[in-house]
């Protein structure tokens, strides 16, 4: 199989899972966005997935993705860009320029800059806040016990587009525990997307109400080491 069968194929595959996910989870169909983590992949690999037919994506760092869209944009109008990593305050104006949507407002002054840029381009970008679900210390994301102080600067006092939360659980515990507080969190703050769910566990992400779920190594392939 060349690579080019291998992403479409792939693609199909994740999208059947997604569809039965929703139906049996007494979703709509359609209702869940599938962000394919295009990240240490090539932009051929990439170009792959949008011929054929995906349309939205995620990075984690601004500067490959600033290395890689920009043409295939261009070529893709209609192609959604979701920054999935930690951003830099001093890469904010970058980041607005060439993402659709951020997952990673992960603290206050990242959330007043971002806040600060959105006024001065005009560009508003959703906004999906990250909660550090499982309390470790290296991962960005406020703590759950922070969550609705911080969702309420973010969207009251800075006036953030934000559109709903996003968690990444720990590699060695039970995700669902994870999902279902991300779940409880957005629901008491009225919040309606979640971002949640990769490879390996976005079915269970959608059975506990994912509304984008960000998946890489099941569509492009273990991901090449960064040079
Ligand atoms: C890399 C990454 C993913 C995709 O992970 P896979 O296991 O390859 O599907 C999802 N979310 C974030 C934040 C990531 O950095």
């Amino acid at each position: 199989m060349t690579p080019e069968t291998d992403i479409r194929q792939a693609l199909k595959a994740v999208g059947k899972i997604i569809e039965t996910a929703e139906v049996a989870a007494g979703r709509a169909a359609g209702s869940v966005t599938l962000i394919a983590i295009s990240k240490n992949h090539s932009s051929e690999a990439a170009r792959r997935a949008l011929e054929a037919g995906q349309r939205v994506f995620g990075e984690n760092r601004v500067q490959e993705a600033v290395e890689k869209w920009p043409p295939l944009k261009a070529e893709f109008p209609d192609a959604e860009l979701h920054l999935v990593g930690s951003l830099q305050r001093n890469k904010v104006q970058r980041a607005l320029e060439l993402f659709d949507a951020i997952h990673t407002i992960d603290r206050s002054k990242l959330a007043r800059a971002v806040a600060g840029e959105m006024d001065k381009s005009g560009r508003r970008l959703e906004c999906f806040l990250q909660i550090n679900t499982g309390e470790e210390p290296q991962k960005g994301g406020v703590l759950p016990m922070d969550a609705d102080a911080f969702i309420t600067e973010c969207r009251d006092d800075l006036g953030l587009p934000v559109v709903g939360l996003m968690g990444i659980p720990p590699r060695d515990e039970e995700a669902s525990l994870h999902f279902a507080l991300l779940r409880e969190i957005a629901k008491r703050n009225g919040l309606a997307r979640l971002s949640m769910g990769m490879s390996a566990d976005f079915e269970e992400a959608i059975h506990f109400g994912a509304t984008h779920v960000r998946v890489g190594t099941a569509i492009f392939g273990e991901r090449p080491p960064i040079e």
